[in-house]
């Protein structure tokens, strides 16, 4: 989107205090780009511009890489001791709280999200960097004194080098701090990514890194389009790993592209999480938990539940309530307190999630709700992208609504008759990031918790999260798990000392009698 000339009163004062110009951040230097390049981004619900950030080449890529590689091969970084690398991790955490309204506004303005939400965002991000600085203590290996009297075992655990960090636009800070943190834990250091719509809040980051004492190269912030300088950062030798979060079509490219050097592989895709209601279900509760799902970020989340499987006995029911709940949903300026649904990413974003309701209808689908632009005073002068929240009804499993991931607030609607039909339908997709039953029954509950492949099946809740959990997805939904205690060891490299005591029994000669 261009920038045009709007003016509003909440919107100056809110952009008086944001820095607007970013560089680029390598070998803990700030960074122009070599060519003068610079991607701007404006805010999708004001359509002002917001940052300007020095974009990367090739050439800062190369230089960002051997930044982090040599911090790496001789660097203090991965040689300082777990309570070092953890003073750091929390001094970032508490600077992360100290300037939670400048990051979360930054967020805000680039995605268009809730300033409310994108508070809470911060917060939740601060509380990743402390648990992951807990475990740079924790980080150990295991030892073998049960192999017999000449032998000891130990398995230790080594960081595994240098990795970069690709993240998506929705959730900017938070994502970043589902990767970065646990990669520093583990001693390794690190080139980060972020979407070139949404690179402000990342590049903060790194002055909050640098302050709290980090080593220069350890870790290193690139703004740049992906498809110009992903391929350098997901194929170079000089890079071990790649964490990955963003769309599985994306993801499966940077997986091929990083083959050829068998790098370790982290990956955070897409996901179509089914919502799945029975009668016997608190309904207020399920209600609340099917529009926060189908809703929260503008469903522009890999998380949204965006497939509302009901129960036959209720669907009609529970669909008449949620229409009228539904509309009731403040939709609008993300910087308004009030405000729960926010702007959509971009112009491109919004027609691609218009299509998909555009070919459902023609389907033969119901609009029960929405589907266009939220009318009456909701958005006031605002001239960005928004979408209302919609609701689709008479769907087929095998329409394109119904089964891929739409990104917008879109809720889908499914019915079933029975629990293993109900983990049929949610078992249908190319997708298994999460799930979640709505029932009184505890065997219910059970039966679908263990029967539907998700990494994460909320039971009776949507969308909680806790820094304790792993987090990660079956099928096409990705590879491995982030969060969650085992979140360091995914950055470590596994290494057997076998130690052998006492004389050596020869291969060959028989033994002395
Ligand atoms: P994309 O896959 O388009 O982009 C993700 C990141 O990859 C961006 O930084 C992008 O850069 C970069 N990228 C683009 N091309 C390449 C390439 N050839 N090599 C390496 N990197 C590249 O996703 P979006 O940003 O559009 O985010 C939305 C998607 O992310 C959704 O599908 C959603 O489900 C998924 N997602 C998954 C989550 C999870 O945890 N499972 C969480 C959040 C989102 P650029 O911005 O320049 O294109």
């Amino acid at each position: 989107m261009n920038a045009v000339t709007f003016s509003h009163p909440r919107l100056d004062a809110a952009l008086k205090n944001t820095r607007r110009d970013y560089d680029m951040f390598i070998d803990g230097m700030a960074v122009k780009s070599a060519d003068g390049r610079v991607l701007e981004r404006c805010s999708p619900a004001h359509g002002v511009l917001v940052s300007r950030c020095s974009q990367a080449s090739v050439k800062e890529t190369d230089a960002a890489i051997a930044a982090a590689r040599k911090a790496f091969d001789h660097g203090p970084w991965p040689r300082l001791k777990g309570t070092e690398r953890a003073a750091v991790l929390l001094k970032a955490a508490d600077m992360i709280d100290a300037r939670r309204e400048e990051i979360a506004l930054l967020d805000c303005l680039e995605v268009g999200k809730p300033i409310a939400q994108a508070r809470s965002e911060i917060q939740g991000a601060a509380d990743i960097w402390r648990y992951a600085a807990a475990l740079a203590r924790e980080l150990h290996g295991e030892s073998y004194n049960t192999l017999g009297e000449t032998a000891l075992g130990m398995v230790v655990r080594e960081p595994i080098g240098v990795v970069s960090i690709i993240t998506p636009w929705n959730f900017p800070f938070l994502i970043v701090a589902q990767k970065l943190p646990f990669a520093l834990a583990a001693g390794c250091t690190c080139v980060v990514k972020p979407s070139e719509f949404t690179s402000a809040s990342t590049l903060l980051l790194g002055d909050i890194l640098m302050q709290a004492g980090l080593p220069n190269g350890a870790c290193n912030i690139l703004v740049g389009l992906g498809a110009e300088i992903g391929p350098m950062m997901t194929s170079d030798v000089r890079v071990d790993m790649i964490s990955f979060t963003g769309s599985t079509a994306v993801g499966k490219n940077a997986v091929r592209t990083s083959a050829d050097t068998l790098k370790k592989v982290s990956m955070e895709l897409g996901g179509k999480n089914p919502q799945i209601i029975f009668p016997d279900a608190d309904m207020d509760a399920a209600i609340d938990a099917a529009i926060f799902g189908g809703y929260f970020n503008a469903g522009e989340c890999c998380n949204a539940g965006s497939r509302l499987l009901l129960h036959k006995d209720i669907a009609e029911a529970f669909v008449a309530r949620l229409v009228k709940r539904s509309r009731d949903i403040p939709v609008g300026d993300p910087l308004d307190e009030n405000t729960r649904v926010g702007a959509i990413i971009s112009p491109r974003h919004l027609g691609v999630v218009e299509n998909y309701i555009a070919a459902a209808v023609k389907d033969g689908a119901k609009l029960a709700l929405g589907g266009g632009k939220p009318g009456g005073n909701a958005l006031g002068d605002l001239p960005g992208d928004f979408l209302e929240p919609t609701i689709l009804t008479h769907l087929r499993p095998d329409m394109a609504v119904a089964r891929e991931e739409v990104f917008g607030p879109v809720l889908s609607v499914l019915t079933f008759s029975t629990p293993e039909e109900a983990v049929a339908l949610a078992n249908s997709t190319i997708y298994g990031l999460s799930a979640s039953v709505w029932s009184k029954d505890i065997d219910t509950c059970i039966f679908v918790g263990r029967n539907v492949q998700a990494g994460t099946v909320w039971v009776n809740t949507f969308m909680d999260g806790f820094s304790e959990l792993p987090f990660g997805g079956y099928k096409q939904s990705g590879l491995g798990r982030e969060l969650g205690r085992n979140a360091v060891l995914d950055y470590t490299e596994e290494k057997t000392i076998h130690i052998h005591t006492g004389p050596r029994t020869s291969w060959w000669l028989p033994p002395k009698r």
